[in-house]
């Protein structure tokens, strides 16, 4: 493989996200989001999409998660040594406005090294300079830190001075600008802003400004949206917009774009874009009820295959399917390795799973137990602690069965009742005991999600309708052959068929019933469907259990990977 320099005058397509997770010696992402960035940009670089990606530095992290023995959560930042890890500073620095301030912005840079041996560079914005006042050397310091301001602040960093940045290191020839999600849309703003200086004219509320974003902007701005709650979408009252960005634009023009009572960042970005799109089918139906008016396309999300699939994997599938490092879609003709290869394969990423969750915490795991796996960002909505919602029953199966759970993730530091809900898994695991073996393993992050996923049994998603806009986990646990137990919601109603590629929990939704949530109904189905399916099936009809394990392969992680999804991008985005 001959790796290709990557010149900026190449790249047409720059690529914006608040978080991009590319591996865990780069702490800058908080969960699915940023992993997603990262995921799309290593795909990118695998078939030669010319991309460029920018993110801010976050040098203290998202936060490290420390648990008591209660569960209880606190932080402390995540130190990192990003002048190891990336390279820089790169000789460029451009400035932004904050509240009359000149901010001074400089960048460094990682490249992505795809399996082509094409390039693709993530540029991270840095505010920690010398000749910035001290309360702005801190302004790219913490990811989704401090208060609306301090997040405004971050966005306008993020989107104006991201252009800026782009122009003072010659990416001369691009023609889209995608934001990856509401947190990056002033890149839009400052688009226009740049057409209508360079004509000489005001920025306003006028038809020439108008015409402009139709004929000019629009054209070169795709957003991807990934929140199906109103609740979920960043808005900014337009007082403390106006104290940060002062006469950078009009605000009466402002109210406009982004919306009159508040600036909503999603509509901001939506009505400066000429494609947009939600990150699976259910979220584009949620999301064309939350904006009516606004035409919503969809590309269901995806994950790096390579980045997730574990390294038995990995060694079983070079064996069997040599190209699908280059192409995912390989990945479908798994049913052609004998099964007993794959099982082979599983039982080795189970055991490192569960070496190192010994050696680590002390749990005394047993490989031949069947074992329930369950991690992401702990928030309510993800209803984490449903399979601990009959806890009689559940040790009841524990008891017919053999059964060990493993759990992590992390709250936002100002969710209180994320929070909680840690502390309450924590209750319910020690009321398991000794029945039910289980652990809660702090500090989730893509290192730990490498080992969990692949090395589970079963992966468990039980979001409550219709909030996980897609959720991409259980995209991973496919990669290793593992099935889902889920709610029909996300990627899951697209993904799932019964029996075959794994199981779902509650009704498909209709119109009627779309918003609606049980969780006795749906913890009593997921106790039926462990007791009298899935746990015989792993113990007592190994056949129908591979034959599940395949199929979640063969099915999902030959479309559910982010080389499609890059594919669909370049086509309905990025050249139309
Ligand atoms: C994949 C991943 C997520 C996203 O999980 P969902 O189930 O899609 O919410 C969050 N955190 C980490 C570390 C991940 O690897």
């Amino acid at each position: 493989m001959s790796v290709q320099v990557a010149t900026p005058e190449e790249r047409r397509i720059a690529y914006f996200s608040m978080e991009i997770g590319l591996d865990e010696s780069i702490p800058t992402y908080s969960g699915g989001l940023g992993i997603l960035a990262g995921d799309t940009l290593k795909a990118s670089a695998d078939l030669g999409i010319p991309i460029v990606g920018i993110t801010l530095l976050a040098e203290k992290g998202y936060f490290t998660q420390h648990l008591g023995e209660d569960g209880m959560q606190t932080e402390s930042p995540t130190e990192w040594d990003f002048r190891k890890t990336l390279e820089g500073p790169l000789p460029a620095k451009v400035t932004c406005h904050i509240e009359g301030r000149a901010v001074h912005i400089q960048a460094w840079r990682h490249n992505i090294v795809g399996s082509s041996g094409s390039i693709v560079p993530v540029l991270f914005l840095d505010t920690n300079l010398e000749e910035n006042a001290e309360q702005d050397r801190t302004l790219t310091s913490y990811l989704y830190g401090g208060d609306q301001k301090y997040r405004l602040i971050q966005e306008i960093i993020l989107g104006i001075g991201g252009v800026r940045m782009l122009r003072a290191l010659s990416y001369t020839l691009l023609n889209r600008y995608h934001t990856n999600e509401g947190h990056a849309a002033f890149l839009a703003v400052e688009l226009l802003r740049e057409e209508v200086l360079r004509e000489g004219r005001p920025l306003e509320d006028s038809d020439e400004c108008m015409d402009m974003i139709k004929k000019r902007i629009r054209t070169k701005c795709v957003f991807t949206t990934h929140t199906p709650v109103a609740a979920g979408h960043d808005e900014f009252d337009y007082n403390l917009v106006e104290g940060i960005i002062q006469d950078y634009i009009p605000i009466d023009f402002l109210r406009i774009l982004g919306g009159k009572e508040k600036l909503n960042m999603t509509v901001l970005a939506m009505n400066l874009s000429h494609y947009v799109n939600s990150v699976a089918r259910q979220h584009q139906h949620v999301s064309e009820h939350l904006f009516p008016g606004y035409k919503i396309s969809n590309i269901t999300n995806g994950v790096h295959s390579t980045t997730w699939t574990s390294r038995p994997f990995q060694e079983l599938f070079d064996e069997y399917l040599p190209n699908w490092r280059q192409d995912s879609f390989e990945l479908r003709n798994v049913l052609r390795i004998p099964e007993t290869k794959v099982w082979k394969a599983h039982c080795k990423a189970k055991e490192d799973m569960v070496k190192w969750v010994n050696e680590e915490y002390g749990v005394g795991f047993e490989e031949g137990v069947f074992t329930i796996g369950f991690a992401r960002r702990a928030t309510s909505y993800k209803r984490a602690d449903l399979l601990f919602h009959d806890i009689k029953r559940l040790r009841q199966i524990g008891k017919e069965f053999k059964l060990q759970i493993i759990y992590s993730g992390k709250a936002h530091p100002h969710d209180k009742v994320g929070k909680d809900l840690i502390k309450k898994i924590f209750w319910h695991m020690g009321e398991l005991k000794p029945d039910i073996k289980s652990i809660f393993i702090p500090d989730y992050d893509m290192a730990k999600a490498k080992l969990i996923i692949p090395g589970v049994d079963l992966w468990l998603n039980t979001p409550m309708r219709p909030k996980e806009a897609s959720g991409t986990s259980g995209m991973k646990a496919a990669h290793n052959g593992v099935p889902q137990l889920s709610i029909l919601d996300g990627w899951w109603i697209e993904g799932h068929i019964e029996g075959v590629t794994g199981w779902e929990l509650g009704p498909t939704p209709t119109e009627e019933n779309e918003n609606e949530n049980d969780d006795n109904e749906d913890a009593e189905e997921m106790y039926d469907k462990l007791e009298h399916i899935i746990l015989p099936w792993f113990y007592n009809e190994r056949s129908k259990w591979l034959f599940v394990m395949r199929n979640a392969i063969a099915f999902n992680a030959s479309f559910f990977n982010t080389h499609r999804m890059v594919r669909q991008y370049a086509l309905n985005a990025y050249l139309l």
